[in-house]
C-alpha cells in the first residue's frame, strides 16, 4: 500500500496515471520506476518539486 511521503496518510486519491493526490497534506505524487516523486501545487499552477524534503529511503516504493 502506497502511503505519502510527507505526512504518512494513505489517504490518496488518483488523479492520472501513476499520479495521486494527497488529500491530507495537498501535494501531488507521481509513481516513477520505483520512487515516489513528490510536487507542489503553487497558487499559479505550475509544480514545483519537493523530493529535496525527503531521502531517498522514504521515497521508494515497497
Ligand atoms: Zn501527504
Amino acid at each position: 500500500m502506497m502511503k505519502c511521503p510527507n505526512c504518512q496518510s494513505k489517504d490518496l486519491g488518483k488523479i492520472g496515471i501513476n499520479q495521486y493526490y494527497c488529500w491530507n497534506c495537498f501535494i501531488e505524487l507521481s509513481i516513477g520506476k520505483d520512487m515516489i516523486f513528490t510536487h507542489q501545487v503553487e497558487e499559479d499552477g505550475t509544480l514545483s518539486s519537493l523530493d529535496d524534503l525527503f531521502d531517498e529511503e522514504s521515497r521508494r516504493l515497497s
